[in-house]
């Protein structure tokens, strides 16, 4: 049998399973950096959208608000890897996000044949959001009290949703928000299947040094026990994979966004890669 025969048959039980199924897509990273990559991105999730998932993509754009804060000659901060956030670093953090970030992933879509709608936490009130705990410090970062999936039910069913991680309080202040964090709630409110988080390593590393020491299995005790131990970008991302399997997610994956159709090889062969957590 030919290789590409031998890899339809392995995806089949896979496309099966997941027929109908809601998977939530961390967008970020290293898998945004690269044309190619940001390419081979649009067209899997296309793909999963024709073979009868239900991809719903969270987003942040942390690289292209840097630059776009240094063309602008504005001082770039970081406190504890969150962004120090004045009012006027998230008024270009919410135009870089939705303007650019958001509309170019949209448009990616669109054009491999899968229509895609674009939004924030603010429209249809997706994210009621709250200070970050540490606001003294890092100042319009914002917490995500509360999700309301309502609006995404409705776009999902025609529509790829966009959901770029940016939001507003009660009062109207702008907000920044952790991508990872927004993604394990939006995936945990919409009750997903699966959450999947790209990023530009192979996964959660038990010696961040150490290449070699992927952790490829944990369960979310195994994980809590621990969070306090995990550092830098990391760190949200377990915290997110703790609370979509809590509210009730089947499994969250961290994979390598720097491979090719790193998404497709995880959902749909057996040899899965990254990290996976379980209940
Ligand atoms: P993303 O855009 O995917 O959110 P981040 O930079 O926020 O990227 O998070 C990924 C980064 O987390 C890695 O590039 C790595 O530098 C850092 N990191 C810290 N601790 C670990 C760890 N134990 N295992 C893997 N990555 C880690
Ligand atoms: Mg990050």
């Amino acid at each position: 049998m030919s290789a590409s025969v031998e890899t339809l048959l392995e995806a089949l039980p896979y496309i099966r399973e997941f027929h109908g199924r809601t998977v939530v897509i961390k967008y970020g990273g290293a898998a945004m950096r690269e044309e190619r990559l940001r390419e081979d991105f649009a067209t899997d999730v296309v793909l999963l959208k024709y073979v009868g998932l239900n991809p719903v993509i969270v987003h942040g754009g942390g690289p292209d608000i840097t630059s776009y804060m240094e063309r602008l000659g504005m001082e770039v901060r970081f406190h504890e890897g969150v962004r120090v956030s004045d009012p006027a670093t998230v008024e270009v953090a919410k135009m870089v996000l939705l303007g650019k970030v958001n509309s170019d992933i949209v448009s990616r879509l669109n054009r491999h044949g899968q229509p895609a709608v674009g939004l924030s936490g603010e429209d249809g009130k997706l994210f009621e959001i709250g200070p970050h705990e540490q606001s003294a410090e890092v100042g319009f970062v914002g917490e995500i009290d509360r999700v309301d999936v309502d609006v995404l039910n409705h776009i999902a069913e025609d529509y790829i949703p966009v959901v770029a991680s940016a939001g507003a309080d009660a009062d109207g202040n702008s907000y920044n928000v952790n991508a990872d964090t927004a993604a394990g709630k939006v995936a945990a409110a919409l009750g997903a299947y699966k959450a999947v988080f790209l990023t530009d390593v192979t996964g959660w590393l038990a010696d961040p040094e150490r290449p070699d020491s992927l952790v490829s299995r944990a369960t979310v005790d195994e994980v809590s026990a621990k969070l306090e131990k995990v550092g830098g970008g990391m760190r949200p991302k377990l915290g997110a994979c703790i609370e979509a399997i809590r509210g009730g997610v089947e499994s969250a994956h961290i994979i390598d966004g720097s491979r090719p159709h790193s998404l497709l090889l995880e959902l749909f062969t057996d040899a899965g890669i990254g990290t996976m957590v379980t209940g």
